[in-house]
């Protein structure tokens, strides 16, 4: 995909502090981490928004949760508690546009979400 951050992060063109990687999905470090830990779970496959997922990615989505959920276990935060968020479009404040399963964990959290 031309131009998409997360495709050259994934093709290695550009720097990430990688947590995760297996056969569907990377893992890697928000560069604004906006929690003690905030990482992004992004597949290989270039999807641009949760809008455009069919039925072929339901496994693909379900993958990123778990990726999400060992990483939050492998750094302790399974009983504390941790968050996973999909932003989609605009209003939801979206700005890389290839579908990503934020995993934010370290602080309490309030809801609902600013
Ligand atoms: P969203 O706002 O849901 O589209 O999330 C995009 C996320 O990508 C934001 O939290 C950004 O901080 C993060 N981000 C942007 N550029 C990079 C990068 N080069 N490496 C890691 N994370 C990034
Ligand atoms: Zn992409």
């Amino acid at each position: 995909m031309p131009d998409c951050l997360f495709c050259k992060i994934i093709e290695g063109k550009i720097p990430a502090t990688v947590v995760h990687k297996d056969e569907h999905c990377l893992g890697f470090l928000d560069i604004n981490p906006q929690a003690p830990l905030h990482a992004l779970f992004v597949p290989f496959k270039h999807v641009a928004t949760l809008n455009d997922a069919t039925v072929e990615d339901r496994e693909m989505l379900g993958h990123l949760m778990f990726a999400a959920a060992k990483v939050a276990r492998e750094k302790g935060f399974a009983d504390t508690g941790y968050r996973t968020v999909m932003n989609c479009n605009r209003e939801a404040g979206q700005t890389v546009f290839h579908v990503h399963l934020h995993l934010l964990a370290g602080r309490p959290m309030s809801w609902p979400p600013g």
